[in-house]
């Protein structure tokens, strides 16, 4: 049994048990309420007095720490039996609801959980919203989670939420097989726009997709996919959802790039204009980008009242105010 070589700091912890009594086959991510970077993780979790451990932590700049080594068992789930089988991996995150990990932490988490499966022969990570499942292990299901052990909110909502992604993602890196091909729609990420050939790699240019355009991927060979004018390069395609299901099509693409443009957009401007121009330009970029409608009523369109309430919007804009020092 071996430890992950993504950690970059190993600090035993003595709340363990050497050596576990069951082969590794679950892993159960917890939240650490809290932006502890590995140093403290491991300050945190070796005090004797704590009675608490993990196999590994992940700080908020996406560093890794092993904190009891894989072939023992950790003291993290509140489940005698979990954390024999289980890897456990303590994530900083914010230290309020609902518990927030961000994306240096989400992207170190996934290559971990990759790696550990790779090395314990765990073929693929299954999740199961229904605790029954979690708890006994049915149909495959390897995530479990604190919160069916204890009283207890870990991994948090935003975690919990989002374990099926996570797995989802882990197993793409393990190259899970997938079933029969299936067609699905994508989005173009490439600032320059992305070329669309008549072959694979060195196919002849056949036309350039610009940024955010949506295509539907037909068929796959070898990283790239065929949109049915030719073949693009899959990696500047984000998945979007399948095809058959426009309203989760309509919401990832809001959901990802076109809210980040709009919002970097909005960003410039805030920066650009000085407070007297900026309600009325502010406005004109909100019916330009089809934000709202134009006139004197100033409703928001229909697509963006099927995303998020206004009360959601009005807290992002004020997220954003903070962020900018407005208020
Ligand atoms: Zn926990």
């Amino acid at each position: 049994m071996s430890n992950s070589n993504l950690s970059c700091m190993r600090v035993i912890s003595p709340n363990r048990n050497s050596p576990r009594n069951h082969k590794i086959d679950t892993i159960t991510i917890h939240c650490v309420v809290g932006q502890m970077g590995v140093e403290s993780l491991c300050a945190h979790f070796s005090s004797p007095g704590l009675g608490a451990s993990c196999n590994y932590g992940v700080g908020p700049d996406g560093r890794i720490c092993t904190i009891v080594d894989e072939c023992d068992r950790s003291w993290c789930t509140s489940d005698w039996a979990n954390d024999h089988r289980a890897i456990t991996i303590e994530c900083a995150s914010d230290a309020f609801y609902p518990y927030a990990i961000n994306a240096n932490v989400w992207k170190s988490l996934v290559n971990l959980c990759a790696d550990i499966c790779e090395r314990n022969g765990i073929r693929k990570l299954v999740w199961s919203t229904d605790k029954n499942a979690r708890v006994s292990h049915l149909n495959g299901c390897n995530l479990t989670v604190h919160r069916d052990y204890d009283n207890k909110s870990c991994p948090g909502d935003y975690i919990y939420g989002r374990l099926g992604q996570i797995a989802k993602e882990v197993n793409q890196k393990l190259d899970v097989p997938a079933g029969p091909f299936k067609a699905y729609q994508g989005q173009v990420n490439a600032a320059d726009g992305l070329n669309c050939r008549t072959a694979p790699v060195s196919g002849q240019v056949r036309k350039v997709y610009p940024d955010g355009t949506v295509v539907a991927i037909t068929k796959e060979d070898s990283g790239w996919g065929y949109t049915g004018e030719g073949w693009v390069c899959l990696d500047y395609i984000n998945k979007i959802a399948s095809a058959k299901d426009p309203a989760a099509k309509e919401e990832a693409i809001m959901d990802g790039k076109a809210f980040k443009k709009m919002f970097d957009e909005m960003r410039q401007q805030w920066r650009d204009n000085d407070a007297s121009d900026y309600s009325k330009e502010a406005r004109q970029w909100a019916v330009d980008s089809g934000l709202i409608k134009g006139g004197t009523s100033g409703e928001f369109n229909g697509m963006w009242e099927d995303l998020m309430t206004r009360e959601q919007l009005v807290a992002v804009l004020y997220r954003f105010a903070q962020m900018m020092g407005q208020t």
